[in-house]
């Protein structure tokens, strides 16, 4: 049986699997119920089987029957805290969340690779760690597995990594990704603008932070066309200014909020000097005071070029070469998997799942309340992940 008919084979599973999961969806690190579903899952595949303590993350490791390199699989758990509207008889039981960004398939997918592999453990060389973790939607959980020990679970740690990312707006059964970096790093931007309050009728007895704050958006996004290489391109926007209470007062102070987007190390601290600079600047020249801070959000989720190439070979043997269609460009979404990618060459890969009554592009994406997904893309995703692994024991 090859690894597309066995993946077709628990096919049913894999659904229901999946189905459960996206009935009861959990948001964040802790994510007990979601756990439980998982474990059962796993049961009597001959798993060695490491809980973590500060997150609800799942390390399960499978040895191979001949010594070999390690490969790590990622499945992230978590759902969004949002409502569900798409009417699917198995759609969310938990009010006001979601499994909007298909990582209900991804832990399915994941869950029926690790049984495919564990059948075919005599044909496997080294040994597979299944990554099962929550709090991927902004909970920064890969990095707390990470910290858990998560790359110290075995002996070799992994040399590889690899994750399937779904998506509404891809046909389905395609996969795509690009070679270096593929999403962006995503902070969020905090200013305060400190001015002195007063009559509205009186600026001169003032010092008004509400020019300086429109000033202040309009002199960074100018200054972000000045200063960089356009081929290694950022995003700055303000999504957020508060200050003011009423027509007649001038406020003390206004508060911005924003986020930030690059594809690079270097441009990331490149534009968090730029708006410091220029925030600082902005208000000096106005005699009042900008106070500016990040919060850090996921790095650049940057893929290695060799293991790319790998996949493209590993992709194009099992599902031929027209099921490949390469992104043309990063995306500017950010993804924790970037810290796994940090210390471990691998690729993130994305995985067509659009419905296929409905137009890629024109789909509901992820994180929309009506999103459904191709539930067929989905024996494509757990043969690509055993087809990746069992060829990575033989690199
Ligand atoms: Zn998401
Ligand atoms: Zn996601």
């Amino acid at each position: 049986m090859d690894l597309i008919e066995h993946a077709r084979s628990i096919q049913q599973d894999t659904v229901a699997l999946r189905r459960a999961l996206h009935r009861r969806p959990e948001v964040g690190n802790h994510l007990p119920a979601t756990r439980e579903i998982v474990l059962g899952a796993l049961e009597g595949l001959g798993l060695d089987i490491v809980l973590h303590e500060s997150t609800s993350g799942i390390v399960a490791v499978l040895e191979g029957s001949r010594p070999g390199p390690t490969i790590l699989l990622r499945g992230d758990m978590d759902a969004l805290a949002m409502p569900e509207d798409t009417g699917l008889d198995f759609a969310s039981e938990n009010e006001g969340t979601m499994h909007a960004c298909g990582h209900d398939l991804h832990t399915a997918m994941l869950a029926g690779a690790a049984r495919v592999l564990s059948e075919r453990s005599d044909e496997l060389a080294g040994r597979v760690v299944f990554m099962f973790q929550p709090g991927e939607e902004g909970h920064h959980g890969a990095r707390f597995m990470l910290d858990e020990g998560l790359l110290a679970a075995t002996e070799p740690a992994p040399t590889g990594a690899f994750a399937i990312h779904v998506t509404s707006w891809f046909a389905s059964g395609t996969i795509s990704h690009r070679p270096g970096p593929e999403m962006a790093s995503a902070d969020t931007i905090r200013v305060t603008i400190h001015g002195r309050g007063g009559h509205a009728s009186a600026p001169f007895l003032a010092a008004d932070p509400v020019p300086v704050a429109a000033e202040t958006v309009l002199a960074i996004e100018t200054a972000l066309t000045r200063t960089l290489n356009p081929f290694d391109p950022a995003v700055v926007t303000f999504g957020s200014i508060h200050g003011g209470t009423t027509d007649n007062v001038i406020p003390a102070s206004v508060e911005m909020l924003g986020t930030m987007r690059a594809f690079s190390a270097e441009t990331r601290t490149k534009v968090q000097e730029l708006i410091r600079r220029v925030a600082t600047g902005i208000a000096a020249a106005h005699g009042v005071e900008a106070e500016v801070s990040f919060d850090a959000g996921y790095p650049v989720t940057v893929n290695d070029a060799d293991f790319a190439s790998f996949v493209d070979e590993v992709a194009t043997g099992l599902l031929g070469a027209e099921a490949l269609t390469p992104l043309p460009a990063p995306i500017m979404g950010a993804e924790d998997f970037s810290y796994v990618l940090e210390e471990v060459p691998g690729i993130m890969t994305f995985l067509g799942a659009c419905p296929t009554d409905l137009e890629p592009g024109e789909a509901p994406g992820n994180h929309s309340n009506l999103v459904t997904f191709d539930e067929g893309a989905m024996s494509v995703g757990v043969a690509l992940h055993a087809a990746v692994a069992l060829a990575h024991g033989e690199r």
